[in-house]
């Protein structure tokens, strides 16, 4: 079914909202450097806004231009890439799914409600008549894929009905498990970083953002407390494999290494650590070692510090574990470990020390 342009500007993820814009990176209908157009002002200052919007409330509003509310969006998620902050990148995720909520409760009908989950999210939902209070079923494995990152009990699935596969839900908690599915469908696309620096104006409001987090970001973000630190609890498993083959001197192939390497970088083990991490491997030699490293940091060559490729590319190279069978639906590794880390530390202080945490220099 075609939607109309005011369904696109409300859900711009929907795959036919691609359609009216294609950011690449200097590919697609429209190019990076046609942002410095005067037609095109009132886009970048909507990105901003959502962006701002996002650091200052914590949640995306919806303004009735429709053109200028769809096209944002992309050129959004653009500049939040070039960024490339962590906690940029979550806020702005949890403050579009805040946006998602709000409008889904203004929905009338069911049909956007399937569309998202069947054909963004990839579930297998349905509407279900005469069977109040619930109004919409889904299939259990995606239901496990999201409710439990929330904690109230009446998420566990034996507090729900259950029927030949599917989990009851009201509006309300289909609403709730659809804009958890859209974050983390945002926050893996913002995984995948831009790399260099954007154009003209858009770099502008690139510096401008910057400056901005530099006031906003918590004194503690969430995960501070963790960076540096390996928690293998929350490795994903393709990377926990990886990692526990260079622990044990065995060869892995390149694919894997830079995953592994890219990946301890992001999460802030510090380089010469990760270098040591190699030099137990029969082939080592450090000098080489230590100038890819920093390669991958970002301090040689392109100075472009590199992310781990997405779940989709190590797919491709027969790495994924058991083709994502324990990942509930990630899309990328730095997500995957993001979300465990969020659920360690919503453990009681009583139950933290059960989280077998190993610092790198013992590892090593
Ligand atoms: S789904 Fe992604 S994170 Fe999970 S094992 Fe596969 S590649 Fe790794």
């Amino acid at each position: 079914m075609e939607e109309s342009i005011e369904t696109l500007a409300k859900y711009p993820f929907i795959p036919e909202a691609s359609e009216y814009f294609k950011v690449k990176t200097g590919t697609g209908d429209i190019l990076l450097t046609d942002f410095e157009k005067p037609e095109f002002e009132e886009i970048l200052s909507r990105a901003e806004e959502r962006i701002r919007e996002a650091l200052d409330r914590e949640e995306v509003s919806y303004k009735s231009k429709v053109y200028v509310e769809l096209l944002s969006f992309p050129l959004t998620l653009a500049i939040v890439k070039a960024v490339g902050d962590s906690f940029l990148s979550q806020r702005y995720a949890s403050a579009e799914a805040k946006r998602l909520i709000k409008l889904l409760q203004n929905e009338k009908s069911q049909t956007i409600f399937l569309k998202i989950a069947n054909e963004v999210l990839m579930w297998k939902a349905e509407y279900v008549w005469q069977k109040a209070p619930y109004d919409y079923a889904l299939s259990i494995k995606n239901y496990l894929q999201i409710a439990p990152i929330f904690r109230d009990r009446n998420w566990k699935l034996i507090n729900k009905p259950v029927k030949d596969g599917y989990v009851y839900l009201t509006r309300g908690e289909f609403t709730r498990l659809v804009a958890e599915g859209i974050k983390n469908i945002i926050e893996d696309e913002l995984e995948d970083r831009f790399d260099g620096e954007l154009p003209g104006k858009l770099g502008k409001i690139v510096n401008r953002i910057r400056l901005l987090l530099s006031e906003k970001r918590p004194k503690v973000e969430e995960l501070e407390e963790y960076k540096g630190r390996i928690i293998l609890e929350a490795f994903p498993p393709c990377i926990g494999a990886f990692y526990q083959a260079l622990v044990n001197g065995q060869h892995l192939p390149h694919t894997a290494r830079f995953a592994v390497t890219s990946f301890l970088l992001n999460i802030g083990v510090d380089l010469g650590d990760v270098v040591k991490l190699f030099t137990g491997l029969p082939d080592a030699n450090e000098r080489i070692t230590r100038y890819q490293v920093e390669h991958i940091a970002g301090l040689r060559g392109s100075k472009t510090k590199y992310t781990p490729p997405k779940c989709e590319t190590l797919k491709t190279h027969g790495l994924c574990v058991e083709d994502g069978k324990f990942c509930r639906g990630v899309k990328h590794p730095l997500s995957y470990y993001r979300r465990s880390i969020r659920r360690i530390g919503r453990v009681g202080e009583g139950e933290k020390s059960e989280v077998s945490e190993e610092p790198i220099q013992e590892v090593l």
